[in-house]
């Protein structure tokens, strides 16, 4: 980044947490550190278009979410999908920071390499690029999409051509680059989570004590409670 200016950088963990977990949450620590951005935002989606509607209100969500982030500095929450409601569309959301924000910050959106193979079915998906940077996250060992590697890679194939970037450059540069990087995954997800409370089972120690206390208390994922609807 010799010579060029370090602009101000924000980045975006975007997901349905449900429920937010260590695996996101250490995720998006260390995405904070090794990119270098000023702010990193947790984003939790009200519908998303391209998975099962969420298992539990966005309200739930969001309330794991502010708990799970008590007391932390480095992560912050952005309730911006949430609060807008219907279908959740990512280049709608980086169309509201950008205008908000102006020209001369840097914006990334971190996702993983799953959400990558699926992007040119996501709603606008060329504009995403002209707004912010993506910063797609893999497992060490795995192969990236190449020309005729299945449905959708040739698009990304070509838009990994066209955006590859370093990470340096998401500092000196509002957005337009595709950034790809290596980082290993806690082994845990949401899914399994949601199926150890349904069988009366514990998922203690695989999320914060007080979102555990939260989900016990509202009696979600148990069937019981905790439905989905509007926040
Ligand atoms: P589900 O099991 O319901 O699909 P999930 O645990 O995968 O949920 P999401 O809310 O869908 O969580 O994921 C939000 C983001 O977190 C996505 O970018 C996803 O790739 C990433 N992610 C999910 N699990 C992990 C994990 N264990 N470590 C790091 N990142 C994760």
């Amino acid at each position: 980044m010799e010579g060029k200016r370090k602009l101000h950088a924000v980045a975006l963990f975007g997901g349905t947490f449900d429920p937010v977990h260590f695996g996101h949450l250490r995720m998006a620590l260390e995405l904070k550190e090794v990119l270098g951005v000023d702010e990193m935002r947790m984003l939790p989606s009200h519908r998303p278009a391209h998975r099962e509607t969420p298992g539990v209100s966005g309200a739930h969500r969001r309330e794991m979410l502010a708990i799970a982030l008590q007391g932390c500095r480095e992560l912050q929450l952005d309730e911006r999908e949430l609060r807008r409601g219907g279908d959740t569309f990512t280049v709608d959301t980086l169309e509201e920071l950008r205008a908000e924000m102006g020209p001369r910050v840097s914006l990334s959106f971190c996702m993983g390499l799953d959400s990558l193979l699926t992007l040119p079915s996501w709603h606008r998906w060329e504009r995403l690029l002209e707004l912010a940077h993506l910063v797609v996250v893999t497992r060490p060992g795995w192969q990236l999409p190449h020309r005729h590697s299945g449905p959708g890679s040739e698009e990304v194939a070509g838009l990994l051509e066209r955006h590859a970037g370093d990470i340096h450059d998401l500092l000196s540069e509002p957005g337009g680059r595709l950034v790809v990087r290596e980082q290993t995954m806690l082994p845990i997800s949401a899914t399994r989570i949601r199926q150890l409370v349904r069988d009366g089972r514990s998922p203690r120690f695989l999320l914060p004590a007080a979102v555990l206390q939260y989900i016990e208390d509202k009696q979600l994922y148990t069937g019981a409670g905790g439905s989905a609807g509007q926040i």
